[in-house]
């Protein structure tokens, strides 16, 4: 009899956690581990603020998949995935197909924009290695310009970034510590550098701590940040943004630099193979399977699963992400092993911490509210606890953070 042959889409924190797991716990001869990834490398998606803002290099940020995955139980292509079809049993590639006995699917997340006019073009998003690139260096390429123009154009030093939710709060995190260097480097008076963060919602970080996102915007103040709460981006044009002001009117804020963090989507390739689902993402089955399919299992960012105590969706998030990943390789090892006994899935939360620079942060951890260099410290170990789940001790040392009493 044929191997059966489970097919991993995406190389993220699911998709890697699911795979390495699966290495270690089948034998060589029980399946056909395949792994899908467009790019030949991981990144670390909850690091990429940092990328952005120039804080970290960009290849901090990245590790080569051949690093952590065994090519003797897993055969890793780098293509990029364009559908799914569930009928056949077949993944779609930008060139050629691939089919599969079992499913699983982490292809990550994708900006959600709810339709705001100019977005797509004119605003920068955090979504991966190159997207972080591209704002590190744009931003920059603004602050040289605007000295070689003579400094005629005050809006180049003009960065608005949509959304305070933690994306825009942890990026702004970085955009205070990165200024003060930029100025430096191009002989820029920091008084003229406007980095403004429009929140929709009544506060910044909806939903969290009051006391502790108090604490984060009285920090980001001090280092410049400018908030315009209860505001909400209504377009965005090649001179900047348009907000609402009031019922009826709006106003413009002029700015060369939009980072538009305000939310997240499911990755595209789920709606376009016809799941049903809320925003790009699959209400899962409490084994992680999509409705109506018992080969195709769901998992991080594309995957939504409701917290029964407030009947809300889980935020997407690695740190849910990677406990389905575990999960996930352990239900499939008894299934190829013959064993029907599956574990359902149920998020153990470990607790929220919210970087704002790499010297400071807010958290709730082990139930205990933490900022400062406390929480710092923290974030970090969070940050290199990711690398050791997956890669072990070498990729940690490799790679982790270690400056940790910043
Ligand atoms: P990802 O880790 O994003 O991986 C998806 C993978 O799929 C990528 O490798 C991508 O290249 C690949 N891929 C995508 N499309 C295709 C395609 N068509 N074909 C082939 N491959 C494809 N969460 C936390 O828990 N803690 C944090 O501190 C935190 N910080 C964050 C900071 C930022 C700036 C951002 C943007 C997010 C943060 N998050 C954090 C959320 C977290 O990063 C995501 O929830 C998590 O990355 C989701 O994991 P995933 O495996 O679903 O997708
Ligand atoms: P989010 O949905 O958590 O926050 C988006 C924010 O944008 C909200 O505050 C919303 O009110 C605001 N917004 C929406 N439309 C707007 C508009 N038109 N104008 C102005 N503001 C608008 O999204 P996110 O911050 O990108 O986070 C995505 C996911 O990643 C979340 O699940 C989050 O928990 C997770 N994440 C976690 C961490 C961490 O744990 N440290 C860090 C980053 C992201």
């Amino acid at each position: 009899m044929n191997r059966p042959k489970i097919v991993v889409l995406g190389a993220g924190y699911g998709g890697l956690m699911t795979v390495t797991r699966l290495q270690k716990q089948l034998g060589n001869n029980d399946a056909d581990i395949v792994l899908v990834n467009k790019n030949d490398y991981h990144y670390e998606t909850t690091w990429l603020h940092e990328a952005s803002a120039g804080t970290l290099h960009h290849d901090r940020v990245r590790y080569d998949i051949s690093k952590v995955i065994n090519p003797g139980k897993v055969n890793f292509v780098q293509k990029t995935v364009t559908k799914i079809e569930p009928e056949s049993k077949k993944v779609i590639l930008e060139d050629g197909e691939l089919s599969y006995d079992y499913l699983v699917v982490a292809l990550g997340a994708a900006p959600e924009t709810f339709g705001i006019q100019g977005l797509d073009k004119y605003a920068f998003s955090i979504v991966n290695v190159n997207a972080a690139r591209q704002i590190r260096e744009h931003i920059e390429y603004q602050f040289a310009t605007y000295k070689v123009e003579g400094e005629k154009n005050p809006e180049r030093l003009t960065i608005v970034v949509g959304g305070a939710g933690f994306t825009g709060i942890e990026f702004l995190g970085e955009l205070g510590n990165r200024i003060p260097e930029l100025c430096k480097e191009y002989d820029i008076d920091q008084k003229l550098v406007k980095i403004i963060c429009v929140e929709a919602a009544p506060t910044a970080l909806p939903g969290f701590d009051p006391e502790l996102v108090q604490y984060a915007m009285a920090n980001l103040q001090k280092k410049g940040v400018e908030f315009r709460i209860g505001t909400a981006i209504k377009e965005a044009t090649p001179d900047g943004i348009i907000v609402a002001k009031g019922e009826d009117e709006t106003e413009e804020i002029k700015a060369a630099t939009v980072v538009w963090a305000a939310g997240v989507r499911g990755n595209p390739i789920i709606e376009e193979s016809g799941f049903e689902n809320m925003r790009g993402r699959v209400k899962v089955d409490p084994y992680l399977r999509a409705p109506g399919y018992e080969d195709i299992f769901i998992i991080g960012d594309c995957a939504l699963i409701i917290n029964e105590e407030i009947n809300r969706p889980y935020p997407p998030t690695a740190q849910i992400s990677m406990q389905q990943g575990e999960l996930l390789a352990s239900n499939l090892t008894k299934l190829i092993n013959g064993n029907s006994d599956l574990h359902t899935f149920s998020f153990d939360n470990k607790g929220t911490v919210c970087s704002l620079g790499d010297d400071d942060a807010i958290g709730v951890a082990f139930g205990k509210k933490i900022t400062g260099t406390k929480a710092s410290f923290m974030k970090k170990m969070i940050d290199n606890r990711a690398l050791y789940m997956i890669g072990g001790v070498p990729l940690t040392l490799k790679k982790g953070k270690f400056d940790l009493f910043k």
